[in-house]
This record gives C-alpha cells, sequence and structure tokens, in this order.
C-alpha cells in the first residue's frame, strides 16, 4: 500500500483495510518538527537496501521526501507490505529493541529520511505521550500483520502427531514471530521442500531459518539464536535488577521497573506469558470484562515492559543463583554469568504431570499441558479428556467443549465445589457435551506414536453403582449411579476408550531447583519471604538479618521473590501482577540502602 494508493500490498488485505490508517499513519509537519532534535538528516539512494531480514540496530525512518518499500521475504519471493512516502515512517516492533529486522525494506524513490536510532526512538516513546501511542499502535498492528499472512522465510517443516512440532509451534507463536507452518502429512507441496533442503521426514521437525539455515529438531536456543530474537546484550554490565521469569509477575515487575528508571534485565526459560500464557480465556482479571486470552496478555505487557526499556531474553534458563557474591550473580544454561544488584524471583510453577511411566512420551502427541488454540487444532470435532478440578481444568473444558466432540473432565476429588470457581461450575453444567467424571484418574496411556487409547479407574463407594449423571456443583457421590459390568472390580470401575488427547490440568510445582542451597523454601519447595522466614533462615548471615527484611524478601537482602512461586501467594494473573508491581518499591528501598 501506497499513500497515493498506486501499490496494493499486504497492508491492503481485507482484514487490515479498517486500522490502515492507524498501521500506517502520516506524521504532521508539526510532529516531525518535534522528531528532528532526535535523529539525523541522511540522503536515501534509488535500490540502496536500508534494511534485510535478520539485520540488528536499525534506526527508525522518517521518510521526508522519496519512498521506501517494504517486502516480506519468502524463501525465493518477496511480497510488498507497503510503500513508505513522506510523512509515513518505517519499523514494527523489533525496531524498538534492537532485535533482527523481519522485513527487507529498499529505497523504491531517491530523497531524504530523518534517521532515529533505538535509544533516541526509546526516548521518544517514554516521553512524548502523543507520538508514543502513533508508533506503538503502528508498531503492534504492523507485527500482527506480519503474522498474519503467514508467509515469510521462516518455514516450520513438522507433523500434527509431533511433540517437537507443537514445541516449536508455542515457541514462535507465544513469541509472536510470523511463521510459515508446513505439516508434512497435509501440504501437498511438501516434498519439494524436502528435496530442496535435503531433509528427510525422519528428522522433523525442521526449522527453514530465513530460507538458508536448516535446523533439525533445534531447541528452543537454537531458534532464538538463529532468528536473533534476543538482544545483543553485554552481559557483564551490572543490572539494578534481574527478574527471573517472565510469566504476570515477572512481566509487572519489568513494566514498575523499567518504567521508574532501573536497568532491568528479564530471563525467561521459555516464553513470556507463563501459565497465564497457556490459559484460553482469562475472565477474572480486572478491566476486561469479555475476558482476554493468556497470549494477548503477555503480548501487551512484553510490549509494555520492552516499551520502557526492559531487556527481555527469551530462551534463557537461570541454572543457579550464586548469593554468596556481591553483586549476585546468576548462572545461565550454556554457562554464561549476568550479574545484579537485586532479583526478583518470579520462576512460577510447572504442571504436575501423571503419575504413569510413558506419559512424558505422549507429551505434544496427544497429551498437553495447555489449552490455547496451537493444541485445539489437534483435536477439532474429537474426543478429548480435560484431567483436574480448578479454574485451569474447568477453562479448558470450557473452551475445548466449543472445539470438540465431546470434553470428559476427570477429577479425583468428589466434585468442583472446593475447587473451581461457580462462574466455571455453572458453565459446565449448562455445556451439553461435557461430562464430569468424579473420583476417578487416568492409570494407562496407549498408542505407538500417537496416544491412541486411555484408560480410567473411577472409585466406588459402598453400594454405589457406575453411570449415572453427576452435578458438577455438589459434593457428589462419587461415581454415582454408574452400572456395575465388565471391569468393574471390588470398589472400581476401569473404562478404556479410544481417545487420542487429554490435556493435564492438575495444578503446578514450584520451580526452585535453581534456588537449591541459598534461598529459604519450606517444605513444598515454595520461597518463603518477608514474615515467613525465621532466625534460621539467616544461619549464613549469623542468624539475623541485617535490617528488618522487606515483605517480598528472602533470607538474603535484595533478593525478593513474587508470584505464584512465592509461599501463601494467592495462585491467580491478579495477585501475581500485584505482588510484581509492589515489590518494585522494595528493589528502590533496598538499592538505596
Ligand atoms: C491453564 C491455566 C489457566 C489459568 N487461568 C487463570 C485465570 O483465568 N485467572 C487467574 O487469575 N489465574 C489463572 N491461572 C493461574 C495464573 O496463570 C498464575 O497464577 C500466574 O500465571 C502466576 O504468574 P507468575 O508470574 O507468578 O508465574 P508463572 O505464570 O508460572 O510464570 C513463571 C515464568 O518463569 C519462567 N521460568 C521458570 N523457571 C525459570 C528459570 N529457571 N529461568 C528462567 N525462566 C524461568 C517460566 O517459563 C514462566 O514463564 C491459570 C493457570 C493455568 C495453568
Amino acid at each position: 500500500m501506497s499513500a497515493d494508493g498506486a501499490d496494493k500490498g499486504l497492508a491492503d488485505s481485507p482484514e487490515f483495510v479498517g486500522r490502515r490508517a492507524q498501521m500506517f499513519p502520516q506524521l504532521t509537519p508539526a510532529q516531525i518538527a518535534r522528531l528532528q532534535a532526535h535523529g539525523v538528516h541522511r540522503r536515501i539512494v534509488k535500490g540502496e537496501i536500508l534494511a534485510q531480514p535478520g539485520d540488528r540496530n536499525r534506526p527508525m525512518l522518517v521518510i521526508l521526501s522519496g519512498s521506501v518499500e517494504v517486502f516480506q521475504t519468502g524463501v525465493d519471493s518477496e511480497v510488498l507490505v507497503v510503500v513508505h512516502t513522506a510523512g509515513s515512517f518505517t519499523g514494527e516492533m523489533s525496531t524498538l529493541h534492537g532485535i533482527g529486522s523481519l522485513v527487507r525494506s529498499r529505497v523504491r524513490e531517491e530523497g531524504e529520511a530523518l534517521a532515529i536510532p533505538e535509544e533516541q526512538l526509546r526516548a521518544i516513546i517514554q516521553t512524548d505521550a502523543e507520538l508514543s501511542e502513533i508508533f506503538m499502535r503502528a508498531f503492534i498492528l504492523r507485527r500482527v500483520g506480519l503474522i498474519a499472512s503467514q508467509a515469510g522465510d521462516v518455514i516450520l517443516l513438522g507433523s500434527s502427531h509431533s511433540a517437537g512440532t507443537l514445541r516449536l509451534q508455542q515457541f514462535l507463536t507465544r513469541n509472536s514471530f510470523p511463521f510459515v507452518n508446513v505439516d508434512v502429512n497435509a501440504d501437498p507441496g511438501v516434498q519439494a521442500l524436502l528435496d530442496r533442503f535435503h531433509v528427510n521426514i525422519a528428522d522433523i521437525p525442521v526449522v527453514l531459518c530465513r530460507g538458508e539455515v536448516v535446523l533439525k529438531n533445534p531447541s528452543n536456543e537454537e531458534v532464538a539464536a538463529c532468528l536473533g530474537m534476543n538482544q545483543v546484550i553485554d552481559d557483564d554490565r551490572i543490572r539494578d535488577v534481574i527478574v527471573v521469569g517472565a510469566g504476570p509477575s515477572g512481566l509487572a515487575a519489568a513494566v514498575y521497573a523499567a518504567s521508574e528508571g532501573l536497568d532491568v534485565l528479564v530471563l525467561e526459560t521459555g516464553t513470556p506469558g507463563g501459565q497465564a500464557g497457556s490459559s484460553s480465556k482469562i475472565e477474572n482479571y480486572l478491566g476486561f470484562p469479555t475476558g482476554i486470552s493468556g497470549l494477548a496478555l503477555a503480548a501487551r505487557a512484553r510490549v509494555q515492559a520492552q516499551k520502557f526499556g526492559a531487556e527481555i531474553r527469551t530462551a534463557y534458563t537461570a541454572m543457579k543463583l550464586d548469593c554468596n557474591r556481591r553483586p549476585y550473580a546468576i548462572e545461565l544454561k550454556g554457562g554464561t554469568t549476568v550479574r545484579a544488584h537485586s532479583i526478583i524471583i518470579a520462576t512460577g510453577a510447572e504442571y504436575r504431570q501423571l503419575a504413569i511411566d510413558n506419559a512424558s512420551r505422549f507429551f505434544g502427541a496427544g497429551v498437553y499441558y495447555a489449552a490455547t488454540a496451537t493444541e485445539a487444532r489437534r483435536c477439532e470435532m474429537k474426543e478429548v479428556i480435560v484431567v483436574g478440578g480448578g479454574n485451569s481444568a474447568g477453562q479448558a473444558a470450557v473452551y475445548l467443549a466449543g472445539k470438540c466432540r465431546h470434553v470428559h473432565l476427570l477429577v479425583r476429588s468428589r466434585g468442583l465445589a472446593d475447587t473451581m470457581s461457580n462462574y466455571l461450575i455453572r458453565r459446565i453444567e449448562d455445556s451439553a457435551n461435557i461430562t464430569l467424571h468424579v473420583r476417578t484418574e487416568i492409570i494407562a496411556l496407549d498408542g505407538a506414536e500417537q496416544l491412541e487409547r486411555v484408560t480410567w479407574r473411577t472409585a466406588l463407594g459402598a453400594g454405589e453403582v457406575a453411570g449415572a449423571p453427576v452435578a458438577p456443583g455438589a459434593a457428589e457421590v462419587a461415581g454415582a449411579g454408574e452400572t456395575a459390568g465388565p471391569g468393574v472390580t471390588a470398589g472400581a470401575a476401569e473404562e478404556t476408550k479410544a481417545i487420542g488427547h487429554v490435556f493435564l490440568m492438575m495444578g503446578a510445582v514450584p520451580s526452585t531447583h535453581w534456588l537449591k542451597g541459598c534461598i529459604a523454601l519450606n517444605d513444598k519447595g515454595f520461597v518463603r519471604t518477608g514474615p515467613d522466614l525465621t532466625a534460621g533462615d539467616f544461619a549464613s548471615l549469623n542468624g539475623t538479618a541485617p535490617r528488618p527484611v522487606q515483605f517480598f524478601e528472602t533470607n538474603w537482602p535484595g533478593i525478593f521473590a513474587v508470584g505464584d512461586v512465592r509461599c501463601g501467594s494467592v495462585k491467580r494473573v491478579a495477585a501475581a501482577v500485584g505482588e510484581g508491581s509492589a515489590c518494585v518499591q522494595q528493589v528502590h528501598q533496598e538499592l538505596h540502602a
């Protein structure tokens, strides 16, 4: 799309017509005048390549005269996205934090541009409310457009039966990275791609990175490195604060700390969003009356943190915390170390697994720990099982009931009333295609490469028979009404079903293994802070804290814990966000002590 409408680009697709003015706004002379002090004038020469996919640290260009065309590149092609003319500006989210470009920009007509470096761009965004809104909105919408085009030179060759494929789909999707998904079982053009890049079916999942590098079953770290997803950061710099974990609590801490001028580094082993990122719809978070997907909430929070200058590294795992050195040091997977005056532990929790030997074999191949659109696509119109009695299980059951033929909700307890919010219980009651099975647990999973069959066992009380419907909200009579028949043993009924999709929503255990030997934990592994600490926790400090310990502070001064990882925290998004935000004030007190 050009300002004069002469060229049609991706931005002219029907889905963006209504938002084109926000995606590609024209700056007024007054706005351009305000920007002059932040950049330098430069000539742009016809045919000059201003950015290639993967290029880092590009300035944003405000076009003063002439024009610049932007292309999304494919393996052998380029698709026009837009033509920038005078008054328009280049860039999208990657421009703001110095990571690899997603597009190619080339000068179409000679002219002049105002080049604004990344640092200056961030300064404008933090200080000029009007321009900040224009730039941020345009950058976000441009990224959304690139993702929606499902085009580009990053191709994931995979199979809907492969766990590795699901992992990579989740990694790219949750990092808001545009990619082309090619299913080797369904895509007609796949053989040509396999031949061209000398790849066998046995190698999948394969990521074709920028149409050049072939990554066979790569780790998330390898994909992030190849695609330039992280900033190039000086590891020797000592930060004010390192936040470990980019779930709701860590992102909230990053937003508040960065917006208050602290030098913040965020480390995230997987993808920003944490557990909330795996929720299909969060309906109890203040300010979103119609609900918001965890993915959308996480994407907004990440952009907000980056807007204020927080550096977020994805696919970076904290392996060990060294409390004995000040500034504190965190050893990363791969051996490097990063250091900071204070640390915020926001590593939340990991999903609880089924206690069945072969369960991990089916992870991603029929067993899932999240119920978002990515997983739901694999089981459309099929029969599925959701395990768990908490809100996450209730949400998953309701969401999947809208996509799948039938949902079996399995709980070990006698009902949902004690563990699930009423609104979810009511929705489950109202869903004709959800069946609740109380006092029931999975005892076997079977299948070759993909999960094919599931066996569950329902405990029966004295005099009970199997099979009658159960009211979700009541403290039910377990397994009530089932007809004793084949598979019913004394006190239990076993049933095997040809079901290939199981969603495990059974709560979580704290991610604190990297803190062992350093941070005081409770008997379940959660971090103890403030009032939960005892004199014994300060043994390495001669039994006394150097000063009154703050509420979110651990047994080491300047090391804080927030969100689900903290003992006694309320395991909810709003609580995690609140703790992450509030903790920053305590970080300031420590830094200025
Ligand atoms: C499916 C589902 C649905 C939910 N729905 C709701 C809801 O509707 N409403 C509600 O209020 N709550 C809901 N919850 C609960 C809510 O998501 C959590 O309470 C919240 O996400 C906790 O945030 P957190 O930041 O403390 O931890 P987490 O969300 O667990 O985030 C921790 C982050 O730390 C990262 N991490 C862990 N270890 C390391 C390491 N060593 N190095 C680097 N990074 C690390 C993890 O990858 C993760 O991204 C739901 C939970 C689930 C699982």
